[in-house]
């Protein structure tokens, strides 16, 4: 299972994060009810205690050897497991050649398909056949500037059939496979950058969809990666739609690795952008 490491605790975050029941607390501490001798998720629907009754601590085994009882309402045990869970599913879809079934996935990190695929949404934003699809375009996209023909570079990302391959190509590079590999041939590509919580995000759209979608500073990456297309600024009202649906775009677990962060939240930001899922 991958290592899911706490931040260092600060007393005034963390009552401010369980006063507001904040989701996105659950799982970097944990609330100790002093008169009750319960401790809690930051998210615990109970009614909240004085601040004075309260103790912040690290972890559920703490709470445990200081003497103090889970809650049986927000069942502050299962945070951890859960996105240890989400962590080890994306580390096996990383190193899958094809994506996994979700029945797989599932089985693998011991949960219930049904219940792991909400689970795994609700902490990234994104389904795991998405997350996974995502990873397999991303090393096509790859591939096919590398590889010396389609049917190679199809291989290599591990499509199973070609109509996949070309279906998911036309949204996800905005262009046939071949004009990928004449670097963007006769294609209209334009571009902007805008803010996210989680940095700058380039988005490059082509008539069919999008050719380029990252976290970067400039258009330098873009012009290298397709040198024939002809690369413009996108319009106002363009640039304000694709910043609307960043901005509305959830942000991912802060507590899963950042790569996996990273990916997720372009994979939700792409799918919002195509109208897809
Ligand atoms: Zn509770």
């Amino acid at each position: 299972m991958t290592d899911i490491t706490p931040q260092p605790l600060d007393e005034d975050a963390a009552w401010a994060a369980f006063d507001a029941r904040d989701r996105n607390a659950d799982g970097r501490f944990i609330v100790a009810v002093k008169t009750t001798g319960i401790y809690c998720r930051p998210s615990c629907a109970a009614r909240r205690p004085r601040r004075e009754h309260v103790r912040f601590l690290d972890s559920p085994q703490t709470a445990r050897a200081e003497g103090f009882r889970g809650c049986l309402r927000c069942l502050p045990d299962t945070v951890t497991r859960d996105r240890q869970a989400v962590a080890a599913a994306i580390a096996l879809i990383e190193a899958a050649e094809a994506p996994p079934s979700l029945e797989a996935l599932a089985a693998q990190v011991d949960y219930a398909p049904h219940h792991f695929h909400r689970l795994f949404k609700r902490a990234t934003g994104v389904t795991p056949a998405a997350y996974a699809r995502a990873r397999r375009t991303a090393r096509a996209a790859q591939a096919l500037a590398a590889e010396p023909s389609i049917t190679a570079a199809l291989y290599e990302a591990g499509y199973a059939a070609p109509s996949r391959f070309y279906a998911d190509s036309d949204q996800r590079l905005g262009m046939a496979p071949g004009q990928w590999r004449r670097g963007g041939e006769g294609v209209n590509v334009v571009w902007t950058i805008v803010g996210s919580p989680m940095g700058s995000v380039l988005v490059a759209m082509t008539e069919r969809g999008l050719a380029r979608i990252a976290f970067e500073e400039n258009e330098q990456a873009l012009v290298r990666s397709l040198p024939a297309a002809a690369i413009g600024p996108a319009d106002d009202a363009t640039r304000d739609h694709i910043a609307e649906i960043v901005a509305a775009t959830e942000v991912p677990d802060p507590l899963l690795p950042e790569p996996a962060r990273r990916i997720a939240f372009i994979e939700a930001v792409s799918q919002a952008l195509l109208g897809t899922d």
